[in-house]
């Protein structure tokens, strides 16, 4: 007899790809194979894994195809179902890998979905086997050893390249390395390492403190501390403090280590660090100057939303602790591509001065 049998790896794994493979066998190979020290393929740990998937290369004909996170986040964008995806890509190893062998008695496939579902991926008179406990079939667990293996070995130098180690399956610890990794590169990276759809994703993001990637912000993190509070420098120095309005209580200033184009500021003109201690007058002029920035960055710049807040101590993330102020952050869909992903602060400083130069007409015709 002449079979293959396919099967993939990483469809549950957070982190990593999703890789499927297709080994061939006839009654020959079978004799061969069968002097492997293969159990049952759930029995084997990653380490021998990937010693008898170099063992399996060697003997059979096989196919894989292994698709990055990137690959397959964009695949799962444009067609939102994982099953099209595990027939397409089981379709694609098994033709590819016919092709090679010639006709078959029979193509085994461990069953995912629908076995009518499967079948419409594949032309009519491949004679498919879509079997619920496929890895019965000794075709069907060479290759799903094959499949673990690839994912296995792009998982560890994905995590080489990232520099984190990216734990595989879907557990706490996933959602904790998840954290981290949102922390240190931003979460537009999560695409080059996890499958964004899993639920995962939202939890991730729910609860990292919500940011866009802005390197450049590490210069003011780490950048020398000049002294004073540069609320009040820059109420003192309005003309080279891009300080877009000033009322008698309140004024609007531009963050020049923004995390968005058009991200501003709002803050009482006299040195408090407390919300608390702010009188009625001044949260009244501070509160009037945050919706008619607002009002300007909408009709100027077309966000589609807006972050607005305040940061209240040093361990809520706030830069500035002594001198109260709120953040009003423009937001596009997708806007970390919006604003390029730059260190160079001159680039960033033409950037401020264009964006000044837009919002400033309208903050003049500003009455408060
Ligand atoms: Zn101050």
């Amino acid at each position: 007899m002449r079979w293959i049998g396919s099967d993939e790896a990483g469809k549950g794994d957070y982190f990593g790809g999703l890789a499927v493979a297709a080994v061939f066998l006839d009654d020959e190979k079978l004799s061969e194979v069968e002097k492997l020290p293969i159990k049952e393929s759930k029995k084997v740990t990653d380490v021998q894994a990937i010693y008898l998937s170099e063992e399996i290369k060697k003997l059979c004909v096989h196919e894989i195809c292994y698709l990055t996170p990137k690959e397959y986040n964009k695949l799962y964008s444009r067609t939102p179902n994982l099953n099209h995806i595990l027939a397409w890509l089981h379709s694609r190893v098994v033709m590819k890998l016919l092709n090679n062998v010639g006709d078959c008695d029979r193509i085994v496939i461990d069953q995912f979905a629908d076995p009518d579902f499967i079948r419409t991926y594949f032309p009519k008179g491949v004679p498919l086997v879509i079997h619920p406990h496929g890895e019965e079939d000794p075709a069907v667990m060479l290759a799903s050893l094959l499949a673990r293996a690839t994912f296995l070995e792009q998982l560890n130098k994905l995590s080489e390249s990232e520099g984190i180690v990216l734990p595989k399956g879907a557990s706490t610890e996933v959602e904790l390395i998840g954290k981290e990794f949102v922390l240190t590169k931003g979460e537009h990276a999560l695409g080059r390492v996890a499958k964004l759809h899993f639920k995962t994703t939202e939890k991730l993001l729910t609860t990292v403190p919500h940011r866009l990637w802005a390197p450049w912000r590490i210069e003011y993190i780490a950048g020398p501390r000049k002294g004073g509070c540069i609320f009040c420098d820059a109420v003192k120095n309005m003309d080279k403090s891009y300080v877009l309005y000033r009322s008698d209580r309140a004024f609007v200033v531009m963050n020049i280590f923004p995390y968005n184009n058009g991200h501003l500021m709002v803050a009482p003109i006299r040195h408090t660090g407390e919300l608390t201690e702010l009188t009625t007058e001044e949260l009244v002029e501070v509160g009037r100057l945050v919706q008619a920035s607002v009002e300007i960055l909408r009709k100027v710049m077309h966000p589609h939303g807006f972050n607005i807040g305040i940061n209240s101590g040093k361990v809520a993330g706030a830069g500035v602790v002594d001198h109260v102020h709120v953040h009003v952050v423009p937001r596009w869909l997708g806007d970390t591509n919006f604003m390029p992903v730059i260190g160079d602060t001159k680039v960033i400083s033409v950037a401020l001065d264009r964006v000044y130069e837009m919002l400033k007409p309208e903050f003049d015709k500003l009455k408060l």
